[in-house]
């Protein structure tokens, strides 16, 4: 066995030493710090090209992982390719998504550090998909015993739970995650998976109420449609066809994949059992994603005083026995709000466009917030108490820039992680190449690089950021506007060199800034943000009336999601923006104190099609995922960097004095080596541990001397 995983390795390395090196032409070099014009973004793409069209999605730049998504089964993830990349060098093989989770795992089990593994790339990408190979990866070559492979198997089985009730369909990917997800794997110190924990990031509740066009809501309402048993449906007083609910049928595809959607809900009713919900967890679950379909189905109509009413109660009984709740009074929270006037409380009806606005929220903040119950339960069933001492792997499986036609306050947001998370990279990657050229006892020098923190302090700079900005304008008495918001920005972040409002008019050629817009200049490029939404969204606005009657329902999870005290607190709870920022610096001291790995996943094209290799599109991802950037930074100083004893090893035969043996210290060696095939002074570097390699041409031209 050993042997026969001995020669397919062998194989490998032959394979990939002329893919890399000697046949480099046909498919590129399999990592960008071997490209020649490295500043030049037409080379990188036609090195992606040439790989792409040989099915390598794969490459490297440095110990960082491009992947380009290629929409077909690819046949390289079988369990023999996960046992041939386990243990081995990473160089030594083609790059793949095995070898960085290998790689992180032997530090890891070595240094007993934490690590982490970023993913990241817009819609479609590839980076759920990644994340869950990495998953799969540890599952089956990690060592085990046999009472902990239910923890194993709880952590394989949250990922369909949790993708039944944060993934949509998407114009842009059809599993979409709708959510970030930041997930430890923890390991004892034999190196067996334990346990873990997941946080996840900015659900997007907006999608339970309104979908777009050829989109649809969470999967987990067709899935309960489709494959729910008859009794569970009575149960909800729901009817298997989605186009019979509002919310599930705006984007007008409720019906396309009703085949898998049954299998889904069978995948996840078994998930379930595994992650160890009860039936009682579930009929809650359930009841509440019933309350949110016949919520949505409610019709109010205006009186003669023009107040919202609601003249057919059939969706509140259901949702009243559903939640536990009376019908009257919630029927009274959809249609009135309270307000405090100075000794006692008033009660006034609302219009109907402000009812469809609380029964919008209500279904909202119920699904939001039964969200963040669902990831609390499952952490519940990750948690190992048993084992002390744990080292973690983390996986990040998050949004990347997004730069759509019209940008809102979701897409401010997520800009906003990205811009923090290239800040961690950029820093990062100096700090290794810093640490690595010290250890070796090589000069530094200093790269130029644009350091991105002028713009998140933009952003999250308390009482001077947009976000401050933001919150000040929604807690101000008075009539605040998205217009008066932009009014502000302009008033006291208008010169600041990244910002641009409207009064400023673009360049000829130049899309002008419209109206209610504000333009940033990312480290990735300029974002045009309309301000439309943003204050509600930021607000996020919950009636208290309706607070109320949730913190009075009989379903023990809405109970728990909505807290008495809650009510008791009489101060705002922080904003949305606020909220992000605070978990985003949450997620940074995280990753801060782990070793990183970087994954940057790439999509083709946007017709989802296997072997379609779209340029202009893949530039644009190129620039967003800052991959020339970091490869200037990477490149900056050597291409290449070898152990003495690995660089050794392969051209030992090119020198008299070190072929068939060399029996000195390999340093030495490799010294003499190079000596003899003429390297000059300038074009190396002689470390404690390494040789570094100044460009890719003296290592090619050293290959080239080796294959002849
Ligand atoms: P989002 O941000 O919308 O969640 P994503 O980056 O997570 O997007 P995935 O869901 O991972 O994207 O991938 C989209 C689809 O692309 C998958 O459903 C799958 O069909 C295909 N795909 C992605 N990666 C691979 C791969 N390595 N091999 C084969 N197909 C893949
Ligand atoms: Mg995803």
């Amino acid at each position: 066995m050993e042997s026969k995983k001995e020669d397919v390795r062998r194989k490998h390395i032959r394979l990939h030493m002329e893919g890399a090196l000697t046949a480099r032409d046909k498919v590129g070099v399999q990592d960008f710090v071997l490209l020649d014009a490295y500043t030049s973004e037409s080379a990188f793409v036609d090195n992606l090209r040439k790989r792409f069209s040989k099915n390598l999605i794969y490459t490297y730049i440095g110990t960082l992982l491009v992947s380009v998504n290629p929409y077909q089964e690819l046949g390289i993830y079988t369990v023999s390719q996960m046992e041939l990349y386990q243990g081995v060098n990473f160089f030594e093989l083609p790059p793949h998504v095995y070898a960085i989770a290998d790689n992180a795992y032997r530090m890891m089990c070595a240094e007993l550090n934490n690590h982490f593994i970023l993913i990241s790339g817009e819609s479609g990408a590839g980076k759920t998909e990644a994340s869950k190979k990495i998953l799969e990866y540890f599952a089956v070559t990690c060592p085990m015993t046999q009472s902990l492979q239910i923890a194993r198997d709880r952590l394989l089985f949250s990922n369909p739970v949790l993708e039944a009730f944060g993934n949509a369909r998407t114009l842009r990917n059809d599993n979409s995650s709708r959510f970030g997800k930041y997930m430890d794997i923890q390991f004892d110190f034999q190196g067996i998976p334990v346990g873990g924990h997941i946080i996840s990031y900015l659900i997007e509740k907006s999608r339970v109420v309104y979908q777009n066009e050829g989109e649809r809501n969470f999967h987990i309402f067709y899935q309960l449609l489709a494959g729910g048993e008859e009794e569970r449906l009575s149960y909800l007083g729901l009817e298997r066809d989605p186009q019979l609910y509002k919310y599930l049928s705006q984007g007008h595809c409720a019906k396309e994949s009703s085949i898998s959607d049954k299998n889904d809900w069978k995948t996840v009713s078994n998930a379930f059992s595994v992650i160890d919900f009860t039936e009682a967890d579930l009929e809650n679950l359930f009841g509440i994603i019933a309350s949110v379909l016949h919520l949505g189905n409610i019709g109010f109509e205006e009186d003669d005083q023009g107040c919202a009413t609601i003249p057919d109660t059939h969706e509140i009984k259901w949702i009243a026995k559903l939640l536990g709740v009376h019908p009257s009074v919630l029927l009274e929270a959809l249609t009135h709000r309270k307000i405090e006037a100075k000794t006692e409380e008033v009660i006034c009806p609302l219009t109907l466009e402000l009812s469809v606005y609380a029964r919008d929220a209500m279904a909202k903040a119920v699904y939001g917030r039964t969200f963040t119950w669902l990831v609390n339960k499952i952490n519940s069933s990750l948690v190992n108490k048993d084992f002390t001492g744990k080292t973690v792997i983390g996986l990040l499986d998050i949004y990347g820039f997004e730069v759509f036609d019209k940008n809102g306050f979701e897409q401010f947001c997520i800009n906003y992680c990205n811009e923090k998370l290239q800040q961690l990279l950029i820093e990062r990657t100096l700090k290794a190449e810093q640490a690595e050229y010290e250890m070796e006892g090589i000069e530094w020098e200093p790269i130029k690089y644009f350091n991105n923190k002028i713009i998140c302090d933009l952003v999250e700079e308390r009482h001077k950021g947009i976000i401050s900005i933001l919150d000040e304008e929604c807690i101000r008495p008075g009539p605040a506007t998205d217009l008066s918001f932009l009014e502000k920005l302009e008033e006291k972040v208008g010169k600041h060199a990244h910002f641009e409002t409207r009064k400023l008019a673009g360049p000829k050629g130049r899309k002008r800034i419209g109206w209610m817009e504000f333009r940033l200049l990312h480290y990735a490029g300029e974002v045009t943000y309309c301000t439309k939404g943003f204050l509600e969204k930021n607000n996020d606005l919950l009636y208290r009336h309706l607070k109320e009657v949730l913190c009075k329902s009989k379903n023990i999870i809405l109970r728990e999601c909505f807290l008495l005290a809650e009510l008791e607190n009489r101060r705002r709870p922080p904003t949305v923006g606020t909220q992000f920022k605070n978990s985003l610096s949450s997620l940074l001291e995280i990753l801060i104190s782990k070793e990183p790995s970087y994954i940057r996943c790439i999509k083709p094209n946007d017709r989802k099609e296997p072997s379609k290799f779209d340029d202009f599109l893949i530039r644009h991802q190129i620039k967003y995922l800052g991959l020339m950037e970091h490869l200037r930074v990477r490149r900056a100083g050597f291409a290449y960097r070898r152990k003495y004893e690995h660089f050794l090893q392969r051209y030992k035969s090119l020198c008299p004095d070190t072929w068939p043996h060399w029996h000195g210290p390999p340093a030495e060696g490799v010294e003499r080596l190079i000596k003899y095939i003429g390297y000059k002074p300038e074009e190396y570097k002689l470390g404690k541990t390494k040789i570094f390699i100044r460009f890719p041409r003296t290592l090619f031209a050293t290959e080239d001397a080796f294959e002849f």
